[in-house]
């Protein structure tokens, strides 16, 4: 499928050079509301969700194409339920007034997506931890120029370089970290063994990209965590090796869009079929609505009433990687604001 329209620049490209309109008070960089100023965030990436609640929770974060519809009954910590969102969404206008008033900046009060939020440079170190049962590209041994790839991608999705929005947003990569742990591969979301690898392996504050590579249960693409004001254990994003560009042996799926879709999680997105036709669903503005996920590369696709067709190219749908290219203002303002009370202060 061929509707990136600057695939082959962006693959050629390095970073893009993009240049932001500083519009964010720095003063609101940095002020994240004391932690006892609200109840406890809601734990949307508990892995022990109670199965009365999410019996009709589409499946799980990405996977992989035709499996998909198989995988529909895995519960997955990126697809919420109507009231897991409505507490997340409380929590996070709830920090950003308390920002606003802090601080006094131009950030929006209330909203949390604030067309007005401005897109400062931010710079996100990012350590990349390399899950291996032994030293064989099978093994997990994914090579350094992968991860390389991987990083550029992000920052040319982020950059709005394949053409989408830019969200201020860029990715250095800190550290390669390998570790060989037969008993971490693969690695099983919501496993103990998923808990203790991150209990080991996390380094960094809440604005350290943990990212976890490594073969992955229920061929699954990857998972991640939303932010929250405590950091947590847990906190980072879980992507399959071999969907890596520059190698990865993931059809449909190497061109290094599962790391740019769930750093999009971790950043507060969700997905845009959230909350399907109605209510404010993913709680951006300027992302058409969508029934269900999108698999593949749809040519029309329209499944709500609402106007706009279906935000196939979003990196936040399931479609292919040739597929999704884009996030929209909408979304890069929502992050930005999710940085800025959740991430900013480490
Ligand atoms: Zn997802």
């Amino acid at each position: 499928m061929g509707l990136r329209p600057n695939l082959l620049t962006r693959r050629a490209a390095g970073v893009a050079s993009t240049t932001f309109a500083l519009l964010l008070s720095t003063a609101a960089v940095g002020v994240v509301p004391a932690a006892s100023a609200y109840s406890a965030a809601p734990d949307s990436t508990s892995c022990a969700e109670p199965t009365d609640a999410h019996a009709d929770v589409h499946s799980d974060a990405r996977v992989r194409g035709g499996a998909a519809k198989a995988a529909h009954k895995r519960h997955d910590p990126n697809e919420l339920t109507a009231k897991q969102v409505q507490e997340r969404e409380a929590d996070f206008a709830a920090a950003l007034r308390n920002s606003t008033l802090r601080s006094k900046s131009s950030l929006r009060t209330g909203s949390t997506e604030g067309q007005t939020v401005a897109l400062a440079p931010i710079s996100i170190p990012v350590v990349v931890h390399v899950i291996q049962r032994d030293s064989t590209r099978a093994g997990g041994n994914i090579p350094d120029s992968m991860i390389n790839s991987q990083i550029s991608v992000l920052n040319q999705a982020y950059s709005g370089a394949t053409g989408g929005a830019a969200t201020g947003f860029t990715f250095q990569l800190q550290k390669i970290n390998r570790v060989t742990n037969a008993s971490w591969y693969p690695i099983v979301q919501g496993s103990s063994a998923e808990r203790s690898m991150k209990t080991s392996l996390r380094t960094g504050g809440k604005n350290t990209l943990n990212m976890y590579l490594g073969e992955l249960s229920d061929d699954l693409l990857g998972w991640a965590t939303f932010p929250k004001r405590t950091l947590d254990v847990m906190d980072g994003v879980v992507v399959l090796g071999e969907s890596l560009p520059s190698g990865g042996t993931a059809t449909n799926y190497n061109l290094g869009d599962t790391g740019t879709h769930e750093v999009g999680h971790w950043l507060n997105l969700y997905h845009t079929f959230q909350g399907g036709c109605s209510g404010s669903g993913d709680g951006v503005s300027d992302t058409p609505a969508e029934r269900e996920p999108a698999y593949q590369c749809p040519t029309g696709r329209d499944t709500c009433t609402a106007a706009g067709k279906d935000p196939i190219t979003n990196f936040m749908d399931y479609t292919y990687d040739s597929c999704m290219y884009q996030f929209t203002a909408g979304q890069a303002s929502r992050m930005v604001n999710a940085w800025t009370v959740y991430r900013a202060a480490a």
